[in-house]
């Protein structure tokens, strides 16, 4: 039998056995979209249909494996309501039942990356032999579903339930070792070798070395244990799992109690345990918004490659200044393979750069991420230096000296005659504008802002700033240099405060209202934590730095007067002017102590009520809700003026910027997502309520005639 289709080919690889090889045309990676799950069933029904047929090898011409499920399709597949989604879902599952009922041995061979649909086909073969640089993983969770191809059923019956939860509720990634280690796989091999090694195990099974009937019947059995173990087991992990993942990420709970109730039912029913479950999930808002933004993290980065495609690589880079932002953009380009010159004018803010990057990577050594060779190696890509020799060899330059116009001004000057003619100058400035900035150099084209958001290690966004003339080769190149940083670059228009200050100034303008107006900042942290954010605006503010905030605060004002200027002495203004400045020294809204690990605890501050007396209001009681809208609506009228003002290109761009780098509650799928789930007419009317606050709750023309239309910003 020989099966020639545009996503599987089967042939016979040797007397009685198969090779079953998924080659999806016209695509960098296999995927399970429709035209491969079709032609799977093609092929299955031909294959069981062979007379004496000894084994099938499942195979990948590509270099990943199987990446999962079409995610593209998942929009129009959850659309069908839940009856539909489970019927359809039953299909697939028919086809996975007939990879593991088909009458012979059978083995795949795992040489990359197999998640979610992809592993669950691995599931359900009888060996798994994989390439020791190969990863496999169910990550359904982070899509707010579970698994709903056998996951669910198939991999608590291989590795045991304690090991399923943590795999499917964490929906982590598993590298060779781990997955070798829980018996997810049964051999892990050298990369060239995993198709021979898959063959030669293959041919053992059909010379009856190995029992794979027993083993089938083994997998598709109940889980082996009793009550009051299981009882032990999912009680233990769903306090954990549950409280890890919050009350707004439903699923990692949902497939614990799938995998509760589904692991002592006989195949058939434990299927349709876990295909309810995932429909379950489907109908709810979350998915919606957690699909939406893997699509538009998709586009962000088709964005970039579009940029990447037309970039000179940047192979030397350089950075001024060894603070806490050099420091940090000198450690992630040495990191991620990028040699870095770090300049600065003084010898001790070098040493403190240095150290702070090992001790970033002491502790990726000591967690086993990286060996001593390879930390040897990342802190000599970073070369410290006063001077500016060697310059002439850097492709990229990022300023990141003290935030003052002049003094960068300055420095940016001085650098220009050091670097060659067509390198990048990049500034990491968070409030000075661009275009202005580029006046004191000779070749503006060459320049543009690359602002990081500290931590540098860990924030993913960098805005890339776009001043009125530089070039787009400027803009590519820093581009491409961000995204070998391992950063997501979002490129933006200037102005001040760019795209995520220009939204979160507003924001603050919103929590100073509400004080003024008597609201206690310990209640809007909790309610705008409760919303979802990583921390309310007045823990916020302490973590930026109340200096930082308020410096940034007079530029917006004076780049925004009519919405953003404010009379008489505001929240920041009376903490700055106390000194308070947040985390940086210990006390702002609440006062710091260093924990056990080190890092700073908030505690309660009683000194506080007392020292914001005459800069708030005499204490009333608010909603939530009310606290809720009025944080939330002069953000989302600012994001959308950034959008009309192309200051941003696209609500795609805008939504994951703001989610990368302040970190909107990823669940709510982002601003255009959420003014789009709540209709604009309904935004429109709730900002109504508050138009007596003032112009950042007056929402623009465009938005009232879009309300008015019923239009939508990403549909
Ligand atoms: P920092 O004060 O920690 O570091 C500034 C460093 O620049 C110091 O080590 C100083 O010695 C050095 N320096 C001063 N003049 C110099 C010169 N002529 N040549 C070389 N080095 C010089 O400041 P930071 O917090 O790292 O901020 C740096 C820039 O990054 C600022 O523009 C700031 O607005 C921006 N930024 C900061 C953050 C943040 O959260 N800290 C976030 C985003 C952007």
């Amino acid at each position: 039998m020989q099966f020639e289709g545009k996503a599987i080919q089967v042939r016979e690889i040797d007397n009685g056995l198969y090779e079953l090889c998924f080659d999806l045309s016209n695509e960098p990676v296999n995927k399970f979209n429709q035209l491969t799950l079709g032609e799977l069933k093609d092929a299955l029904t031909q294959l069981s249909a062979v007379e004496n047929i000894k084994g099938v090898l499942f195979s990948s011409a590509k270099e990943s494996f199987i990446v999962g499920a079409d995610i593209t399709e998942f929009s129009s597949l959850f659309e069908q309501g839940e009856a539909g989604l489970i019927a359809k879902l039953l299909e697939t599952h028919e086809i996975f039942n007939a990879v593991e009922d088909l009458p012979c041995p059978t083995v795949v061979a795992i040489n990359g990356l197999a998640l979610g649909g992809g592993f669950e086909l691995c599931l359900s073969t009888d060996y798994r032999v994989m390439g020791e640089k190969a990863k496999v993983g169910l990550p359904e969770v982070k899509l707010g579903i579970n698994p709903g191809w056998g996951g669910i059923v198939r991999l608590p019956r291989i590795i045991g339930i304690d090991n399923a939860n943590e795999w499917i509720c964490a929906g982590a990634e598993k590298r060779a070792d781990a997955a070798l280690k829980d018996g997810a796989v049964d051999a892990v091999v050298a990369q060239d070798r995993v198709r021979e090694a898959a063959i030669d195990l293959l041919r053992q099974c059909a010379e009856g070395k190995f029992d794979y009937a027993a083993r089938r019947v083994e997998k598709q059995s109940p889980v082996k244990l009793n009550q009051i173990e299981q009882m032990m087991a999912f009680e233990t992990a769903k306090g954990m799992i549950g409280a890890k993942a919050g009350p707004h990420y439903p699923a990692p709970l949902q497939a614990v109690k799938t995998i509760q109730k589904s692991c002592g039912m006989d195949r058939d029913r434990a299927i349709q345990a876990e295909v309810e479950g995932v429909a379950k999930l489907a109908s709810g808002p979350v998915v919606k918004a957690l699909v939406g933004l893997f699509m538009k993290d998709q586009y962000v980065k088709k964005v970039s490659r579009g940029y990447e495609a037309k970039a000179e690589k940047v192979t030397q880079a350089a950075v001024l200044g060894a603070g806490i932002m050099g420091g940090g953009v000198a450690y992630q380009s040495a990191s991620k393979g990028v040699p870095i010159l770090m300049k600065d004018i003084n010898e001790a803010a070098i040493q403190l750069g240095l150290d702070e990057a090992n001790k970033l990577l002491g502790g990726q050594l000591k967690r086993g991420r990286i060996d001593a060779a390879k930390m040897a190696q990342t802190i000599n890509r970073i070369r410290p230096t006063l001077s500016y020799g060697d310059f002439n060899t850097v492709d990229l330059v990022v300023e990141a000296v003290v935030e003052n116009p002049k003094v960068k001004g300055m420095v940016l000057a001085e650098t220009e005659q050091h670097i060659a003619s067509d390198a990048v100058l990049a500034s990491n400035t968070s409030t000075i504008s661009i275009t202005e900035l580029a006046r004191s150099l000779k070749r503006p084209e060459n320049f543009c802002g690359m602002h990081f958001f500290n931590p540098v290690h860990m924030m993913p966004l960098v805005e890339v700033i776009r001043g009125e003339k530089t070039s787009e080769a400027t803009i590519a190149r820093t581009v491409a240099y961000a995204t070998a940083m391992g950063k997501t670059p979002i490129v933006v228009n200037d102005c001040p405060g760019f795209l995520v200050n220009r939204v979160l100034f507003p924001y603050f303008g919103g929590f100073n209202g509400l004080l003024q107006d008597g609201a206690d900042f310990r209640q809007v942290d909790k309610v705008m934590e409760g919303f979802g954010w990583p921390m309310g605006p007045a823990y916020l503010l302490d973590v930026v730095g109340i200096d930082t905030a308020h410096h940034a605060d007079q530029v917006m004002a004076a780049g925004f007067p009519e919405r953003m200027a404010h009379e008489g002495e505001s929240v920041i203004d009376r903490m700055y002017s106390l000194e308070r400045y947040g985390q940086k020294n210990s006390k702002g809204f609440y006062r710091y102590e260093l924990d056990r690990k080190g890092k700073p605890a908030k505690l309660a501050d009683d000194d506080v009520d007392q020292l914001l007396q005459g800069a708030v209001g005499s204490a009333r009681s608010f909603e939530d809700q009310e606290i809720i809208e009025r944080m939330m609506i002069p953000l989302c009228i600012e994001t959308v003026r950034c959008l009309e003002e192309q200051i941003v290109a696209s609500p795609a761009e805008a939504d994951m910027a703001l989610i990368y780098g302040i970190g909107f509650p990823p669940f709510r799928g982002g601003v255009f997502h959420y003014l789009d789930e709540m209709g604009l007419a309904a935004f429109c009317e709730m900002a109504a309520k508050y138009a007596e606050l003032g112009p950042l709750y007056q929402p623009t023309e465009t938005m009232q005639q879009m309300a008015a239309s019923g239009a939508t910003y990403l549909n």
